[in-house]
């Protein structure tokens, strides 16, 4: 399968890893939207959150445990961060493996404006 978070997955794309089990990856994000921005994945291809199934939901608890351990680690915990899903083409996914987006090291603005 031609899928670059695969290919990272199994180290044949290489990253900056921070945290490896099994299940999980996560590494640097390689264009940071912010000073903190970690993408956490499973390792399992899951193109999107539309095609997760039923013995998929552990690992995303999973998922959110790794955040708040790295969120520690990188020193965001207690100035706050986003952990962020993009979904489908709306959502603004462009990579359709799926990941988290863990966001901080600074204010962050508005995640959508409404209209007045
Ligand atoms: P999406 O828009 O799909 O939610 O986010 C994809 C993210 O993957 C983007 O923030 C982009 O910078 C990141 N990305 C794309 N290709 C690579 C890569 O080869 N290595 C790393 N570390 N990040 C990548
Ligand atoms: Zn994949």
């Amino acid at each position: 399968m031609d899928c670059i978070f695969c290919k990272i997955g199994e180290g044949s794309i290489p990253s900056k890893k921070v945290f490896e089990n099994e299940r999980i990856l996560a590494f640097h994000d390689i264009n940071p939207a912010a000073p903190v921005h970690v993408l956490i994945i499973p390792k399992k291809h899951i193109a999107s959150l539309n095609d997760a199934e039923d013995g998929d939901w552990g690992t995303f608890g999973e998922i959110a445990g790794v955040a708040q351990k790295l969120a520690r680690e990188l020193g965001v915990a207690d100035s706050g961060y986003r952990l962020v899903n993009n979904c489908g083409k709306d959502g603004g996914q462009e990579v359709f493996h799926i990941h988290f987006h863990l966001l901080g090291g600074a204010k962050l603005g508005p995640l959508f404006s409404r209209g007045s």
